[in-house]
C-alpha cells in the first residue's frame, strides 16, 4: 500500500474501509462487560481498570445482588466492598471510588446515572474512557470514542493517530470516523485486538486490514520495527 496517507479525504475513505471490514469480520462485537442498567455498567467499568472483563463479570453478580442500587452501595462499608471485588486488583482504590461515586449519585443525581460527559467525569473514579463506555453502551449516545489499550495500540499501528495520550487518540479517530460509527468502532477494534492484532504478536498474515495497514511499530520478520519514530508520546491529561 501507499504508506503516505496525508489528505483528510484519503483518511476518511480508509476509515470507511476499515469499518466495513471489521464489521464483516466481527458482526457480533459488543461490550463484553455484563450489565443490566447504566448503573451496573458504570460500576463494572470502574472495576475493569487493569483487569479483564471476564474477571469483572465474575464478581459483579455478587456485588449487584448485595447492593442493587447506588444508595445501597453507598451505605456499604469500604471493607465489605473490598471483600467482594478483591480479585479485580487495586481493590482498595476501586472500593473507595465506587463508594464515593455512589454517594455522589445518591446525593446529587437522585440515584440515577447522569447522561452528560461533564457530569460523569465529575464522579469519583470516572474518567473520559469510562464516561464514553457508559454514554455509548449504557445510553446509546455517541459522544466520543472509547480508547482503551487495544484501541490506542491499533490506531497507532494503522497510523490513524501518532499519539499515545488517549484523549488525543480519541480526537484523531473522531476526526476521520463518522459519529454514527463511534460506539461500534470501539467494540470492533477491541475484538480485533483480542483476536488478531494482539499486543505482542499481531497476526498480520490473517488480518482483514493487512493491505490497509502500514503496521507502525510492528516488528518485521527481520526484527526491524516499522515507523516507530512517528509515534508521539505526550503527557497524559
Ligand atoms: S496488519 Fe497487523 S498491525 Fe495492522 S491491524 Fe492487522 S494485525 Fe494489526
Amino acid at each position: 500500500m501507499n504508506r503516505s496517507i496525508h489528505s483528510k479525504k484519503q483518511q476518511r475513505e480508509r476509515a470507511e474501509a476499515i469499518t466495513v471490514r471489521l464489521t464483516s469480520a466481527y458482526p457480533h462485537a459488543r461490550c463484553s462487560l455484563d450489565f443490566e442498567s447504566p448503573f451496573q455498567l458504570l460500576i463494572a467499568t470502574i472495576l475493569s481498570a487493569q483487569c479483564t472483563d471476564k474477571r469483572v463479570n465474575s464478581v459483579t453478580p455478587d456485588l449487584f445482588h448485595r447492593w442493587p442500587t447506588p444508595k445501597a452501595m453507598a451505605d456499604a462499608s469500604q471493607a465489605q466492598i473490598e471483600a467482594v471485588i478483591h480479585s479485580t486488583g487495586f481493590f482498595r482504590a476501586k472500593a473507595k471510588n465506587i463508594r464515593g461515586c455512589c454517594q455522589k449519585l445518591t446525593a446529587q443525581y437522585g440515584g440515577e446515572v447522569p447522561r452528560s460527559m461533564p457530569e460523569l467525569v465529575s464522579l469519583p473514579g470516572v474518567g473520559r474512557k469510562t464516561a464514553n463506555v457508559v454514554l455509548g453502551s449504557g445510553f446509546g449516545q455517541a459522544v466520543g470514542v472509547v480508547v482503551d489499550t487495544h484501541v490506542g495500540r491499533i490506531a497507532r499501528r494503522l497510523r490513524l493517530t501518532r499519539h499515545v495520550n488517549p484523549v488525543q487518540v480519541e480526537h484523531d479517530l473522531a476526526a476521520v470516523f463518522p459519529q454514527q460509527h463511534w460506539i461500534a468502532l470501539s467494540h470492533l477494534i477491541i475484538e480485533h485486538g483480542r483476536t488478531v492484532c494482539q499486543a505482542r504478536t499481531p497476526h498480520c498474515e490473517a488480518c482483514v486490514l493487512a493491505d490497509l495497514c502500514p503496521r507502525v511499530g510492528v516488528k518485521t520478520a527481520t526484527g526491524a520495527t516499522t515507523g516507530r519514530n512517528t509515534i508521539q508520546k505526550t503527557r497524559k491529561s
